[in-house]
């Protein structure tokens, strides 16, 4: 209950309708919009309000903030139209991050997009005939360039939300009410709860284990299989390596053994690369079209991991297999809209056409330590130091998202300490410059890597970094 001597503040308060007149606010609603100035300025006299009820503001603190009441609600209205999704500074080194979108877009992509989405467009429909065609041949076509499939090899490819959707999708179509074969050292549980086991239950597919954690034979999968057996299933570890005394069949083996009892196999590849790593240095990360030419019959894999494109999960695999993914229902709860197939389409283009720098994860890849030298050099150049000491040192970018999980990249880093500052507290001023910087903390140090900054945000970093003095 309001007090005396607060029922005297309360009456200073000025109505909404008021507020509104109020020259200032009055210009507010003529650049926004009646509604969300409205809104904000209920919002700053509620607040007032509640300020006067708990005792917190006295009579001169009040005219205070009677006095910038059109400024509060300009503050509270940026607030209230701002995107909350924003782009930030990447300067970790981990080219995929999943918290932080993985993959950015090639500009041929978001250009694709932006000509695609803001019209109608050939989405279902073939222009040839007229009729209603289907959304899968935009990528199809593309993909059978890039894997180098002549027209004759019986291979289809289609796209789904995810990576996670895709392994639902191909389990549910090929094993409902059966049995799949997977090794106890593959059943893994893969960055927010992808968990092997629980999709397989999700799908109707019955889980058979076999092996052990660190080693699984080609005979522990032919002993497992009975007439219930729809599908042996081979899962990337990606995340993790098991090291030591292990032993796996090898991907041919498999596929002889899929073939002798003509089940299917499915590989869930994960990262998928359809660009050859090892030009990168980068071993053991198996590719798209290494699993296809060995003979798996159905490969999953995401389109925003090492592929560069936007989110989505792909399937190739035998166009029989395929077809019979394409006409359950699930597909058509899965289904990604235009917005991914013009990204996937442009990604896919850029690779047919070689210009491999112009998918920014493969540029991340490709660079070269003396060139992110380079520019961590000018970049330290430009920033002045009193209270900040700035080294460079040598270290290691992350390819992350589950793709080559040992696999690193040379890089050279800007190490930064601070007299007063701890790097915990750097690193958060970092996090709230615009737009955000995001770096890593090791050993008490902020470590930037260039690798994952964009070259053109070089001048941003630095102008943030030098404000930090
Ligand atoms: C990343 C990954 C997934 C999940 O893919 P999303 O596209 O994130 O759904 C599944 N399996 C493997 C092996 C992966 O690496």
């Amino acid at each position: 209950m309001p007090t005396s001597s607060n029922s005297a503040l309360f009456q200073r308060l000025p109505s909404i309708d008021d507020l509104l007149r109020q020259p200032e606010v009055n210009e507010l609603i003529e650049r926004e919009g009646h509604a969300v100035v409205t809104e904000s300025a209920r919002v700053v006299l509620a607040r007032l309000r509640q300020q006067i009820a708990v005792g917190c503001l006295d009579e001169t603190a009040l005219n205070l903030q009677l006095s910038g009441l059109s400024a509060a609600i300009e503050g509270e209205l940026r607030q209230s139209v701002a995107y909350s999704l924003r782009p930030l500074i990447n300067a970790t080194g981990v080219i995929l991050h999943t918290n932080l979108g993985r993959a950015p877009l090639a500009c041929s992509a978001l250009d694709h997009i932006r000509e695609t989405g803001a019209a109608y467009s050939n989405l279902e429909f073939d222009l040839d005939s007229g009729a209603r065609g289907k959304r899968d041949v935009h990528v199809e076509r593309l993909l059978r360039q890039v894997l180098n499939l002549g027209v004759s090899a019986q291979i289809s490819t289609i796209v789904v939300n995810n990576n996670a959707a895709a392994v639902l999708l191909a389990l549910n179509s090929l094993a409902e009410g059966g049995e799949v074969i997977v090794s106890r050292g593959e059943l893994v549980e893969i960055g927010g709860s992808f968990r092997i086991p629980d999709v397989m239950s999700k799908s109707q597919a019955t889980l058979c284990e076999v092996g052990t954690t660190n080693r699984t034979r080609i005979a522990d999968y032919e002993r497992a299989i009975t007439e219930h057996t729809r599908v042996l299933l081979r899962v990337h570890r990606s995340n993790f390596e098991i090291t030591g005394f292990t032993e796996q069949p090898s991907l041919e083996e498999l596929v002889a053994l899929a073939r002798r009892k003509n089940i299917p196999l499915m590989e869930d590849l994960g990262s998928g690369a359809l660009w050859d790593l090892r030009q990168a240095d980068i071993t053991g990360e198996p590719g798209v079209l290494e699993s296809l030419r060995v003979g798996v019959d159905v490969i999953t894999y995401s389109g925003d991991k090492l592929l560069g494109g936007p989110q989505a999960g792909m399937i190739s695999g035998r166009a029989d297999l395929v077809a019979r993914m394409r006409s359950n229902s699930l597909f058509r709860a899965l289904r990604v809209d235009k917005l991914t197939y013009a990204a996937l389409e442009a990604t896919l283009l850029a690779y047919i056409r070689q210009d491999y720098d112009s998918v920014p994860v493969l540029r991340m890849m490709r660079s070269s330590k003396d060139d992110i030298a380079r520019r961590a050099e000018a970049l330290a150049a430009r920033i002045k130091t009193t209270k900040l000491s700035l080294g460079l040192i040598d270290g290691n970018s992350v390819i992350g998202g589950g793709a080559a999980p040992s696999a690193v990249l040379p890089t050279r880093l800007i190490a930064l300490t601070h007299a007063d500052l701890s790097a915990d507290t750097i690193s958060a001023r970092l996090r709230e410059a615009d737009p955000p910087i995001i770096a890593r903390v090791e050993e008490g140090r902020v470590l930037l890597d260039l690798r994952t900054v964009f070259p053109e945000q070089d001048e941003v970093l630095a102008r943030a970094v030098s404000s930090l003095n």
